[in-house]
């Protein structure tokens, strides 16, 4: 067995084994992988070897699309049949709903390239005769999607990974992994210890045992899934014997099944609800390429349901159950990305449908591993987009949820509810007692809405809709009760940092975009760069003294912004850092009386714009709390964020909302915020800012000082890029003519001359134009101020114009009106 490799990975299955072709195609040949059992031991040979190209996420669905195409390239090359066969695949829709989800999935694909039709159900009869179309309302066929055989294309990539030079170690586990005092990782194993520069754990169902070596804990557990193999069916004999084409892969999304023909029978695969999760204290260590005891009771509706729509499947019997344990996270999407904390050690785990995604999996992160960055967003995989949080018990329930939800219909405005609440603000029974209706993010619940209060409607209940939910009317009070008068949210959620010391400066210039606040109490919005220029961190600093900075991030980014900010930091220990998140909370109190109610309850402070500037902040008191206020909010109005410390928390709301009576103050959730923060063309980070585009394509020019004395990370890419002049997309601001009942969510295409010009990455509704409203990435050629493009919400393409950046109120008059009036006397 070989003692040294530049990178070693752990796990032979279709996702090890596409990493270590990627790694060997792009060069890294002296790499080896570590193999338990045999290839394919895991949950890839048992897999029924579905490529379903559509996913609603942008970014897995990229990757899904890469792996199509890798497989088709590779067997051609090797002239290798590996079972692919493009059959398509029908969605079919029982619901004008469930085809609202479909033309939301649709427009999503626009986006990716990935082709579709629409199929009425005379269609699927006159192709398809066998299905029976009763109680259809409609389809959404991809004629690119397909199936292939895992275990084939996995040993395809094997061999091409061995052919480029890679070492495959069957029968060889990896036992333990240790840092050694040069910085290499050191794996040992049954057969010897192996030392690498980089290290990626791709080892299915044991996820969390490998996680463990290196004393770390992620949510990847499985989950017991189950397909049924018929025997020959007559039917589907003589329907091939006659010469038809075989049937596309059928997904009855409101039976919860999918469908594909396997040797004259079908293969029946249905996402029950309760199927549970399997080894949560990790897989037995005897367990190999075994399956798990059938179930069937589990699966009787679905199979009633098959009998239903594919009626000659009830001729097939049951030839051969399969339950296999299959990788689940709790939002579905693996964990695929830098391990948090650790230098060169990388997880490729928690995949779900890991035959669909290998290709692209390998793709992207040997990009990362050797380029530092992939080229798409990866987000939306990311192992650090979960938080401590996401403990075992938490992963149990939530991952179950997941598997249970595949074919749930996927709301926009959906929130799930397995382990909440979890994360509460003190004020989260204050708030409920106020009609607050919650969502939960990074673990946090947060308001998104008030609606009435239990006392007053005791049975309200939100429901979710691929239009405008019945919560539109609360958000759009709450919306106009910021523009024209005065709100209070509660946003404690935000990441916060605290950095001391003398090499504080020098550390975060380089890593940020933006001048660093000079003036104590001075606040900045700043970016922190990829090398390439795109986007990863948005950071809010206040000066907090000459060696002292309080930073504020994304709540959702928390693990990813920390993760990034330990690993930057000096080793000198001149600096440190704290993550007090947790330790303070904020309360944002917004709208043209936002000073009115503020003066009431802080003591003795001039909250004028000559005695307290906007973008600036200082220490103050709300009642008896020490705070921080800061002269900054994410609605463009006037306003100011009061961080406390947590244990003051509930004494400032109570003062705030009895302060804020006589003025109607209204308590305002996230989803007004959302809308008001569009007619600001204010960038969430996640969503226009992505590592995907350049903070010169987010429009943030004015945000990034390439003229500043720091160099910092992304600064030659940008300078690259701004004296080219060549910018591949332009974040635009529209204002949609859109139907009366929808609006767009942040995930449409956009259109122009016929042709995708864009894609939507935030939408909802404006209270000041009175219209809808979007943030899109369009090609620059369609950026112009003025320019009529289209937006395609619910299968139809809406007029939307490209409008000024920040079209409501572009010289921020609202939020330093008496100071822009005196700079002009
Ligand atoms: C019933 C069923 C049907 C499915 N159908 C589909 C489908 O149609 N389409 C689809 O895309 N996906 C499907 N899946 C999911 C798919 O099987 C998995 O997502 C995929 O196989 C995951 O591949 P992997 O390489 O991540 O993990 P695995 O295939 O499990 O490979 C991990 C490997 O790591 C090895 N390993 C673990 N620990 C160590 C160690 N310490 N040292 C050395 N080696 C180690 C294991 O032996 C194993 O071989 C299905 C799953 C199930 C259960």
């Amino acid at each position: 067995m070989k003692t040294h490799a530049r990178v070693v990975v752990i796990g032979g299955g279709a996702v090890g084994c596409s990493i270590l072709y990627h790694l060997t195609a792009a060069g890294w040949t002296d790499a080896v992988l570590l193999e338990r059992d045999e290839l394919t031991a895991g949950s890839t040979w048992h897999a029924a070897g579905l490529l379903p190209l559509f996913n609603m996420s942008y970014a897995t669905g990229q990757m899904h699309k890469y792996s199509i195409d890798l497989y088709t390239r590779l067997a051609e090359e090797w002239h290798r049949d590996v079972g692919f066969r493009r059959v398509g695949n029908l969605r079919m829709a029982r619901t004008p709903e469930r085809m609202e989800e479909f033309y939301t999935y649709a427009t999503t694909a626009d986006t990716i390239g990935v082709p579709y039709e629409w199929w009425t159900p005379k269609d699927i009869k006159e192709r398809f005769p066998l299905v029976n179309v009763e109680g259809l309302a409609g389809a959404l066929f991809h004629p690119t999607d397909g199936y292939i055989n895992p275990a084939d294309i996995t040993m395809l990539l094997a061999d091409a990974a061995r052919k480029n030079g890679a070492a495959i170690h069957r029968k060889c586990d990896a036992r333990a992994i240790e840092r050694t005092r040069a910085g290499e990782w050191r794996v040992e194993t049954g057969e010897g210890a192996i030392l690498c520069e980089k290290l990626v754990a791709a080892t299915g169902n044991h996820a969390q045992r490998t996680a463990a070596m290196v004393g770390r804990s992620i949510p990847a557990i499985p989950v017991e899934h189950q397909y049924i193999v018929t025997g020959e069916i007559p039917e589907i004999v003589a329907w091939r014997k006659a010469g038809h084409p075989e049937h596309p892969i059928l997904r009855d999304a409101d039976a919860r099944w999918y469908m594909r023909e396997e040797r004259g029978g079908l293969i029946l695969g249905p996402y029950e609800k309760g199927a549970p999760a399997w080894a949560v204290h990790g897989v037995p260590e005897g367990f190999r390429a075994e399956l798990l005891p059938p179930d069937l009771d589990r699966l009787e509706w679905h199979v009633e349901e098959a009998f239903f729509r594919m009626p000659c499947f009830a001729k097939g019997g049951v030839k051969m159950v399969y339950n296999g344990p299959i990788c689940y996270t709790p939002d579905g999407n693996p964990i695929l990305g830098c391990a948090p904390g650790l230098e060169n050690f990388y997880f490729a785990e928690g995949f779900s449908f890991g035959i669909t995604a290998a290709g692209g999996a390998g793709k992207y992160l040997t990009q990362i591993m050797t380029e530092g960055e992939a080229e798409i967003d990866m987000l939306a995989v990311d192992p650090r987009r979960f938080g401590p949080y996401a403990t075992r018990p938490y992963a149990v329930r939530k991952n179950e949820e997941a598997y249970a939800h595949v074919f749930v219909p996927h709301f926009p405005d959906e929130e799930r509810p397995a382990c909440r609440p979890l994360r509460t603000p003190p004020s989260y029974d204050r708030q409920k007692a106020q009609g607050a209706v919650f969502g939960q993010r990074f673990g946090w619940e947060r308001a998104n809405f008030f609606g009435p209060k239990p006392s007053e409607d005791p049975n309200f209940k939100e429901q979710w809709s691929f239009r405008r939910g019945n919560w539109w009317p609360y958000v759009k009070a709450e919306a106009e009760a910021i523009r024209h008068n005065l709100g209070l949210i509660e946003a404690s959620t935000f990441g916060k940092y605290y950095a001391t010391g003398p090499g504080v400066d020098g550390w975060m210039d380089r890593l940020i975009a933006n001048r660093l606040p000079q003036k104590d109490g001075r606040v900045q919005l700043t970016h922190a760069c990829t090398p390439r220029g795109g986007v990863r961190s948005e950071f809010t600093i206040m000066r907090d003294g000459p060696e002292a900075l309080y930073i504020v991030g994304a709540g959702a980014a928390e693990s990813y912004d920390w993760d990034y900010l330990t690993r930057t930091m000096p080793k000198d220990g001149s600096v440190q850092l704290q993550r007090i998140t947790t330790q303070c909370g904020v309360f944002v109190v917004a709208g043209p009386r936002a000073r009115e109610v503020l003066a009431k309850v802080t003591d003795k402070e001039d909250l004028s714009n000559a005695g307290f500037p906007w973008l600036t902040g200082r220490r103050a008191t709300v009642g008896m709390a020490p705070v921080r206020l800061m002269r900054v909010n994410y609605v463009g109005e006037l306003g100011w964020e009061v961080h406390h410390p947590i244990e003051y928390h509930n004494h400032i709301f109570d003062l705030l909302e009895e302060a804020g009576r006589e003025f109607d103050m209204r308590l305002v959730g996230m989803r007004a915020m959302n809308w008001l923060r569009l007619e600001k063309t204010y960038r969430a980070w996640g969503t226009e800012l992505s590592k995907e585009v350049t903070a010169l394509e987010a429009g943030l020019d004015r945000f990034v000082r390439l003229d500043k004395n720091a160099d910092f990370v992304g600064r030659a890419a940008l300078e690259r890029q701004k004296a080219s002049g060549n910018l591949r997309w332009k974040l635009v601001t529209l204002l949609i003519d859109g139907p009366a009942d929808a609006d767009p969510w942040g995930v449409e295409s956009v259109w122009a001359d016929g042709k995708v010009a864009g894609r939507a990455t935030g939408g909802g509704y404006s209270v000041h134009f009175a219209k809808q409203i979007a943030l899109a990435y369009v090609r620059p050629e369609y950026a112009g101020e003025g320019r009529e493009l289209a937006i395609k919400m619910l299968n139809r393409h809406y007029p939307a114009r490209v409008v000024a950046e920040s079209p409501y109120d572009p010289v921020n008059e609202r939020l330093r009106a008496d100071a822009i009036k005196r700079a002009a006397e």
